[in-house]
C-alpha cells in the first residue's frame, strides 16, 4: 500500500512559518496584504484614496472621501484584541495544521496565555471556520450516518438510545469509486422535518445519498436529491459495510480526536463550533500549505463577534 498523500504533504513546518510570520510587523503587514489585496478600501463608503498616520503605537488608514479612520484589525475578528498579532497567528497556525484537535488548555501553554484568552481565540477562529463552511452543498454520491457525541456516562448505554449525547449528521461525498471529498457535520435532531431542512441546505438537487435504515433519512429528498436505504441491523457488522466505509472511517477519526483532546468540554452548547472545525479542517485536507493563508483571509472578512456573542451562541440559523 503506497503512502497516504494527505497524510505525508509537506504542510507549513514551524521554520517557514516563524520566518513568514515571527513578529508583529510581518504579521501585520501580512494581515493588511489579505484584507486588502488590491489596497485599502474604505469600510465606510469603499473609496481607496486615504492617508495613513501612526498614533499610539497603531497604524491608522484615513479615508480621504468620509474621514472614516479605520486600523486593520478593525472590523474583522480580530477587533478589540488585546494580545499581539504573533499570538493570534501562532494560534490559527496551530489550528490549521491540527491532525486532530487542539484544546483550548493546549493553546494556553502554547500561546504562553491565561486560559480564558486562549479558550476566546479558539472560539473566534472556530466561529470563522464554520461561517466559513456554513454555505457547503454537497453533490454526487453522499454519504450520511447519524452520529452522537458528549455526555458518556459510566454504565450509560451506547449509540441511539443513549442518554446525555449530542445528536448530530454526518454526511461525506465521495468519488463514485468511493474516496472522500468533502464533509458536512450538522448538530440536529432526528426527526423528518429537521432531515429535510438539514437537505435543503447541505445537498444538492442532483445528490444522491446513501444511508442505513433510519427512518428519517428518506427525508433528504426533500432537497431534490435521490436516495438509498441499506438497511443494516446495526451492531459491529454494519460499522464494516462497505457502502458506508468514508462516512464510518471520518466518525471514527472524529471520536478518536474528540476523546484524545477533550477531555471534559463544554461539547453540548458549542458543538455546532466543534464540528465546523473538523469540518473546516477536512474539507481543506488536500493543501496544508495554504490553509493559514485561507484562514488568515477568513479571518479578515469576517465580522467582530464580542465575547458575550461567542458565550452566548446556540447556532444561529
Ligand atoms: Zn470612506
Amino acid at each position: 500500500m503506497g503512502i497516504n498523500r494527505v497524510q505525508f504533504q509537506k504542510g507549513l513546518s514551524i521554520a517557514e512559518f516563524m520566518e513568514r510570520y515571527g513578529t508583529e510587523e510581518k504579521c501585520h503587514a501580512a494581515l493588511v496584504a489579505s484584507r486588502w489585496p488590491t489596497g485599502f478600501v474604505c469600510p465606510e463608503c469603499g473609496c481607496t484614496r486615504h492617508g495613513t498616520f501612526e498614533r499610539k503605537g497603531l497604524r491608522y488608514w484615513q479615508c480621504s472621501a468620509c474621514r472614516a479612520q479605520t486600523t486593520v484589525t478593525c472590523g474583522t475578528i480580530f477587533q478589540s484584541t488585546k494580545r499581539p498579532l504573533t499570538t493570534w497567528f501562532l494560534a490559527m497556525h496551530l489550528l490549521a495544521q491540527a491532525k486532530n484537535n487542539v484544546s483550548a488548555l493546549e493553546l494556553k501553554r502554547h500561546l504562553g496565555v491565561r486560559y480564558k484568552t486562549a479558550w476566546l481565540i479558539k472560539h473566534k477562529l472556530m466561529e470563522v471556520m464554520r461561517e466559513r463552511e456554513e454555505s457547503r452543498q454537497l453533490d454526487g454520491r453522499v454519504e450520511i450516518d447519524d452520529a452522537y457525541l458528549g455526555g458518556e456516562l459510566p454504565g450509560g448505554k451506547s449509540g441511539r438510545g443513549s442518554e446525555n449525547k449530542v445528536p448530530f449528521i454526518a454526511a461525506v461525498q465521495t468519488t463514485e469509486a468511493g474516496h472522500p471529498l468533502f464533509a458536512c457535520l450538522t448538530k440536529l435532531e432526528f426527526t423528518k422535518d429537521a432531515i429535510a431542512q438539514w437537505a435543503k441546505k447541505s445537498l444538492c438537487a442532483s445528490a444522491h445519498v446513501v444511508s442505513d435504515g433510519l427512518w428519517c433519512f428518506q427525508a433528504v429528498t426533500a432537497s431534490g436529491a435521490a436516495h438509498a436505504r441499506t438497511v443494516t441491523g446495526g451492531g459491529p457488522a454494519s460499522v464494516k459495510l462497505e457502502t458506508f466505509r468514508v462516512v464510518n472511517t471520518l466518525l471514527g477519526n472524529l471520536k478518536t480526536a474528540f476523546s484524545g483532546t477533550y477531555h471534559a468540554f463544554d461539547f453540548a452548547k458549542y458543538t455546532h463550533r466543534y464540528l465546523a472545525e473538523v469540518q473546516y479542517r477536512f474539507n481543506r485536507r488536500f493543501d496544508l500549505s495554504s490553509i493559514l493563508a485561507r484562514l488568515l483571509r477568513a479571518s479578515a472578512i469576517t465580522s467582530p463577534h464580542p465575547e458575550r456573542i461567542i458565550r452566548a451562541a446556540e447556532q444561529c440559523g
